[in-house]
């Protein structure tokens, strides 16, 4: 099968099989070759690397995966595009293709079946609607993981890469960064997509760390607490904390703790850093 980075052969593979775009899927296929050689690129992949593709549509950037990589797996939710991969993607004799909701499938247990539990890397050109879930999903689950290099939309690329002191810190930021480390790669205009999404996007590169950079005794509360700040960022630590009425913890005790930390007792959150919110974590419950 021919190379379908491009419009016309994407367009004729959508003719052939009477394909109907489903928005509810956030399907936007790529359609730039530039584009696909720069992901795979950014990715570095290699003839060793067992990769697992989220959502390969008909399978343009499956294509070129496959073509550097060891072992491509293929996780596409939606079944009217499944004969059209088995076309597409025929020639390949290391891809395979499930049919699942990538939210549902056991990765770690994918890991272990197809790559004997050795690290993965994670590429793709994601459906916007559930970006947020599946990487932490990726993060959260034991799925081993080299890194994740993925489209996603512009501002999740600015969240996630934000430090203290931007408007785009946050929740997020703090997530991501807990587990891998961020870079922006470069970003992409609606141009480059069958059909054009209404934003822009980006392709950004997360490295997993092998150790967390920061130890924190209880992460559930230490995440609980980020989101208790985020939650009302215009206001001060202090009160969005006591405010949020999720973490059962006295405001006395939140002003002792700062001032233990030598922390301004009208600092927001948006000011601090993730080793500082570890310290705050510890220092509450341990
Ligand atoms: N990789 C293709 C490309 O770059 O041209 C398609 C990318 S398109 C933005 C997102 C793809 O993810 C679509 O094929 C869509 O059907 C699929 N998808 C959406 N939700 C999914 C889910 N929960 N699990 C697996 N695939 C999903």
């Amino acid at each position: 099968m021919a190379n379908l980075g491009n419009p016309t052969r994407t367009a004729d593979i959508l003719k052939k099989y009477q394909f109907h775009f489903q928005k509810r899927y956030g399907q936007n296929f790529l359609i730039d070759s530039h584009i696909l050689e720069k992901i795979v690129q950014a990715a570095e992949i290699g003839s060793e690397d067992f990769v697992l593709e989220i959502g390969p549509g008909i399978g343009t950037m499956t294509q070129y995966l496959a073509e550097a990589a060891g072992w491509v797996t293929a996780v596409e939710i939606d079944k009217a595009l499944i004969p059209i991969l088995q076309d597409t993607l025929a020639v390949y004799q290391n891809v395979t293709i499930i049919n699942q909701d990538i939210l549902k499938l056991d990765i770690a247990a994918l890991a272990r079946e197809k790559n004997g539990g050795k690290s993965v890397k994670v590429v793709a050109n994601l459906p916007y609607y559930i970006t947020t879930p599946i990487i932490m999903g990726l993060f959260e689950s034991h799925v081993p993981l080299q890194s994740i290099t993925i489209m996603v939309q512009k501002e999740v690329a600015d969240r996630m890469q934000a430090g203290p002191g931007s408007k785009d810190y946050g929740a997020l930021s703090l997530a991501v960064q807990y587990y891998a480390k961020p870079e922006i790669m470069f970003f992409v205009s609606p141009g480059c997509f069958m059909p054009r999404p209404n934003v822009g996007s980006a392709v950004i590169r997360l490295v997993r760390y092998e150790e967390n950079p920061v130890s924190v005794m209880n992460q559930e509360f230490m995440f609980a607490l980020i989101r208790a700040a985020f939650g009302q960022r215009r206001k001060t630590l202090v009160n969005s904390l006591v405010n949020a009425g999720t973490l059962q913890v006295t405001r006395d005790r939140i002003v002792q703790v700062l001032k233990e930390m030598n922390l301004d007792l009208s600092i927001r959150g948006e000011a601090l850093t993730l080793g500082q919110f570890a310290e705050i974590s510890n220092r509450i419950c341990f």
